[in-house]
């Protein structure tokens, strides 16, 4: 099929090229010529696992393209996804503007029937918009043109978004019209193909299903970080409550790891954006602020164990922390909303220097905080801790979680780790001379 995608984020890029890998024809539009321009000569400007090759591949074999050009994209397409970024506003409900502009855009060029999908992570209500600003478009030209619009939320996760992409647990497409329907079913069969994951509904709960699975994992995460806070006042260590929670089948092992907070481009706006939502039509979100709390509260949790290690904030000055992990997560190199970014600005607000590595998000914290005195972002976990009085982990990559101790005892001029992933045993970091302090674990503490 023919399909144009507006955005070429992490979800317009890897929906677009993941289609494409199964032999649709997609021109993938955005509005940033430089994004452009570097797409079309096989440069990815993120990282995701396995994404470069496919781009490369299918750009290669002429089934995806990338334009700044929305008249000739929008002309021939069957389908046309909008996947343009929804950031929080002021009031934290999502602002979509860009989504609208989009819809706009398709008005403006649509020359034969579409349906017009978002993938964007919308209010519900926004599909009525997105219909209003196209027939707004066509009605001005004079012109009578059929298309329907339909809510297709996408799940994929950064870190494993091909992945998810190409095998995804279900693919939700909200939609009055059986034709639309039974067209996305088509473009979506190679990806359901051993048995059926698409789940049909109406548009307004397809809208709502995205804010309820994301406001879901980041109660999860949010509970478990109380608990966290629990067990350190009551000295148990949070790491055996987890074990001993997650065998039972009905609460399950996923997403009951307590750490620094959640942080990311979806969790954070999406949990705000639905609890805006939830006011704005007379409901308290009781429950969704207490995610929010809980998780702020979080953020600033491994500084304040640094503060009860040193005996408060003037023993920070002129120490220098080794930082492992600046993405929000482990396999991307996004750093929005990230916890390092929170324990960036204490550790800098109390005159400590930062020597921090991470293996993909070097290159966009030198983008966000440019050259200072008090950050060396460095190439290595070995360099980052050279000359460093103590560690702090912050993102779980699997190359941070078995470090030489000793070595790391010889290294650090305080001898303490801050483990903000729960990524090491205590009594081995301890039984190596290093104080440890963890998320939750009241046995050190
Ligand atoms: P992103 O910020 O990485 O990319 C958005 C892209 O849209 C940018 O390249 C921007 O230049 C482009 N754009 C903006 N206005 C445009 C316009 N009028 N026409 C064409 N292009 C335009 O965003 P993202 O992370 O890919 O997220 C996109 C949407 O998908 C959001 O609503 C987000 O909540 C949702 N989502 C994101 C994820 C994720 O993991 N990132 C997962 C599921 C859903």
């Amino acid at each position: 099929m023919q399909v144009t995608i507006f955005g070429t984020g992490y979800v317009g890029l890897v929906s677009g090229t993941c289609l494409a890998e199964v032999g649709h024809r997609v021109v993938c539009v955005d509005v940033d010529q430089a994004k452009i321009d570097g797409l079309e000569r096989g440069v990815v400007p993120i990282y995701e696992p396995g994404l470069e090759p496919m781009v490369r591949a299918n750009h290669a074999a002429g089934r995806l393209s990338f334009t700044t050009d929305a008249a000739g994209a929008v002309a021939g397409a069957e389908v046309i996804f909008i996947a343009v970024g929804t950031p929080p506003d002021d009031d934290g409900s999502a602002d979509v503007r860009h989504v609208l502009e989009a819809a706009r855009t398709i008005g403006r060029h649509l020359q034969a029937p579409a349906i017009v999908a978002s993938k964007s992570t919308v209010p519900v209500g926004t599909a009525d918009r997105v219909r209003e600003a196209i027939a707004a478009e066509l009605s001005a030209r004079g012109v009578g043109i059929e298309f329907d619009v339909v809510s297709n939320p996408e799940f994929l996760k950064e870190g494993a978004a091909v992945e998810d992409c190409m095998r995804p647990d279900r693919i939700v497409i909200g939609s009055a019209s059986e034709a639309s329907i039974a067209s996305l079913r088509r473009l979506y069969a190679p990806f359901n193909r051993n048995h059926d994951r698409i789940v049909s509904m109406d548009v307004r709960s397809a809208e709502l299903t995205k804010y309820a699975a994301n406001a879901m994992l980041a109660a999860k995460i949010s509970f478990m970080n109380e608990i966290a806070g629990i067990a350190e006042k009551v000295g148990a260590d949070v790491e055996q409550v987890r074990k001993g929670i997650g065998s039972d089948p009905r609460i399950g092992w996923h997403f009951i790891y307590p750490g620094a907070g959640y942080g990311g481009s979806c969790f954070p706006k999406d949990v705000k954006a639905l609890a805006r939502t939830a006011v704005q039509h007379g409901h308290e979100p009781l429950l969704l602020h207490a995610v929010e709390a809980v998780n702020e509260r979080q953020k600033g949790h491994l500084f304040e164990l640094m503060l009860r290690h040193y005996g408060g904030i003037d023993a920070l000055r002129g120490k220098t922390v080794a930082l492992w992990g600046l993405a929000f997560k482990p396999d991307t190199d996004d750093m929005r909303e990230a916890s390092s970014r929170r324990l960036l600005q204490q550790l800098w607000e109390a005159g400590a220097r930062v020597r921090a590595f991470d293996p993909e998000a070097v290159r966009e914290a030198r983008r966000l905080f440019g050259e200072r005195d008090d950050l060396v972002l460095c190439d290595s976990d070995h360099a980052a801790l050279q000359g460093a009085d103590a560690l702090a982990v912050v993102t779980e990559w699997k190359q941070f979680r078995s470090p030489d101790f000793a070595a790391l005892r010889r290294t650090l001029g305080d001898a303490a780790i801050f483990d903000g992933r729960n990524l090491y045993d205590p009594a081995e970091v301890e039984a190596a001379g290093i104080a440890y302090w963890g998320i939750g674990r009241g046995r050190s503490i």
